[in-house]
């Protein structure tokens, strides 16, 4: 059976699941490698961070997501050249995964009419934060989900607030704006700040990894596709390269 182009990422990122979650959806990604649908898998876990980040940026509606509780998957259709897009879930081959993953016991965010969210798989089998044991015997020690691999853009670098700093003169000596600080770190009102608050500042540059697309080096960074092409000179936005420097800001 041939390897889903994006299979080494895929695992890595299936790995951080909740073990009952991880199962169900490791018998799902069978499934789709046996039937070759290519999928991205680009999110599991999320720490509350950059949940928050997401809710305020309008990608998420809500802070109870599966995702804080290892109980979720975002996926994107992709082809067998790598090539991932948000446009492709009505694809039959992508349909008949949703389908089989709904009968594992996943809900899919696209079938939800409040918040349409067609990455999203999360497992329901299970109540909400409590998949921590494995099913059946033994239930010996349960590894908690490991942390996300460094694929993410969150090179950053931590600042600690002093007496006297505002989070616009964090911004102004990190060369960021306010705006990307309060959603990194989750900060509703940019004035409340306090003495020995830690400040996760983004990183201004991300360098390309293998399985890495403009798209989601975009959206993990907060900018849109074309403010990346613009800042780096990308004429093709499927053409990045392994190794490359991106400036993201
Ligand atoms: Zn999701």
């Amino acid at each position: 059976m041939a390897k889903l182009y994006y299979d080494e990422r895929n695992r890595r990122t299936l790995a951080e699941l909740a073990p009952n979650t991880k199962a169900a959806a490791m018998k799902w990604y069978a499934f789709c490698e046996k039937h070759g649908i290519e999928i991205l898998i680009y999110d599991a876990m999320r720490t509350e961070a950059e949940q928050r980040a997401n809710v305020e940026k309008g990608v998420s509606g809500t802070m109870k997501s599966y995702h804080l509780v290892g109980q979720a998957i975002d996926f994107v259709p992709a082809n067998p050249e790598g090539k991932v897009s948000w446009n492709w879930y009505d694809r039959d081959d992508i349909q008949k995964a949703v389908k089989e993953a709904k009968r594992l016991g996943f809900t899919w965010g696209g079938d939800w009419w409040n918040f349409v969210d067609k990455p999203h798989l999360q497992y329901d089998k299970i109540a909400y934060g409590q998949d921590k044991v494995l099913a059946g015997p033994p239930t010996t020690s349960v590894p908690k989900p490991a942390p996300k691999p460094s694929t993410s853009v969150s090179s950053t670098s931590v600042y600690v607030v002093k007496k006297g700093d505002t989070l616009g003169a964090i911004a102004s000596k990190y060369k960021t704006t306010v705006a990307k600080l309060q959603a990194a770190n989750g900060i509703k009102n940019a004035n409340t700040i306090y003495v020995g608050q830690k400040i996760k500042v983004p990183a201004s540059t991300y360098t390309v990894k293998r399985g890495d697309t403009l798209g989601e080096i975009a959206s993990r960074a907060g900018v849109t596709v074309a403010k990346l092409q613009a800042l780096n000179g990308i004429k093709d936005a499927n053409k990045i390269r392994v190794g490359q420097k991106l400036k993201l800001q």
